[in-house]
C-alpha cells in the first residue's frame, strides 16, 4: 500500500502543534518561567495605546508626563485635548493618542461607573477580550496585553517579533491570508503556554531572530526552525 500523504491540513495542524511544544519548552528551558506581574488593567490599556508605533524609551517618556501632569483618570478626561496631545507628544501620533484615550475613559466611566476595569476579572478570557476590543481604537493585540500583562490571563497577543517568528518557525501559514494571526497561533499553541510564548518570542525577537540578519548560528531554536533549515525558503 502506498504511504499515505502527510501533507493534510489535520496533519500540517498536528506537526504545528508538537513544534509549537517543542519551541515553548525550549524556550522556556534558555529564559525561565515569565515572571508577569499584575497591574491596573486601565492603566495597561493606555500605556499599551501609547506605546502604539513607538519606542518603549518614548512611550516610557510619555506614560511619565502623563503621570506628573494628571495623577487621575478624571484630570485626564477633562484635560482639553490639544493639551493632552502636548503632554504625551513623545510616544508620537499624539493627536489621536490623545482623543483615543479621552473616548476610553469616557466608555469605561459610562459602563462600570468608575474609571476602573476590575469587574473583567470575573468575565471569561473570551468575554474579557471583546469587551476590551469593544474599547475605541483597542485593537486585539492591545485587548490581549492587557489580559496577559495587567490581569495575569494565559493570552498571546501577536506583535511584530512574535509574527515573524511564527512563520519563520511555520507555527503558521506564511501568506497570512486564510486566518488572522490571533486565530492561527491559537491553534497551535496550547493553553497554558500562551503567555510564555509571547513573553519569550517577543525577547529571541529582539535579541536573536531580528528581522535583519536574525543570528541563526547563536540560536537554540536552529534545529526546530524550518526557516533556518531550508535557508530561508519557508517565509
Ligand atoms: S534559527 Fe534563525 S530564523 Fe530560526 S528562530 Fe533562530 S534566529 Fe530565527
Amino acid at each position: 500500500m502506498p504511504p499515505k500523504a502527510s501533507n493534510t491540513t489535520a496533519d500540517l495542524l498536528k506537526a504545528r502543534r508538537a513544534r509549537a511544544r517543542r519551541i515553548v519548552r525550549a524556550l522556556r528551558k534558555a529564559y525561565g518561567e515569565p515572571k508577569l506581574e499584575r497591574g491596573d488593567p486601565l492603566e495597561q490599556v493606555v500605556y499599551t495605546v501609547l506605546s502604539q508605533q513607538t519606542t518603549s524609551e518614548s512611550c516610557r517618556a510619555a506614560w511619565e508626563a502623563l503621570c506628573a501632569e494628571a495623577p487621575d483618570w478624571d484630570r485626564v478626561r477633562r484635560m482639553p485635548e490639544p493639551r493632552l496631545a502636548k503632554v504625551i507628544r513623545p510616544a508620537g501620533i499624539a493627536n489621536i493618542k490623545a482623543r483615543r484615550i479621552k473616548d476610553i475613559l469616557a466608555q469605561v466611566k459610562a459602563d462600570f461607573g468608575a474609571y476602573d476595569l476590575s469587574e473583567l476579572e470575573d468575565l471569561s478570557e473570551t468575554e474579557a477580550e471583546e469587551y476590551l476590543m469593544s474599547l475605541p481604537g483597542v485593537g486585539q493585540k492591545t485587548a490581549r496585553c492587557v489580559l496577559l500583562f495587567a490581569m495575569g490571563r494565559d493570552s498571546l497577543p501577536v506583535d511584530t517579533h512574535v509574527a515573524r517568528l511564527s512563520r519563520r518557525l511555520d507555527l503558521r501559514d506564511h501568506d497570512g491570508a486564510a486566518k488572522d494571526d490571533h486565530t492561527a497561533l491559537d491553534e497551535v499553541v496550547r493553553v497554558g503556554d500562551r503567555g510564555a510564548m509571547h513573553v519569550h518570542l517577543f525577547r529571541h525577537g529582539r535579541e536573536v531572530c531580528r528581522a535583519r540578519k536574525p543570528l541563526c548560528d547563536q540560536c537554540f531554536l536552529a534545529s526546530l526552525c524550518p526557516w533556518h533549515l531550508t535557508g530561508g525558503k519557508v517565509e
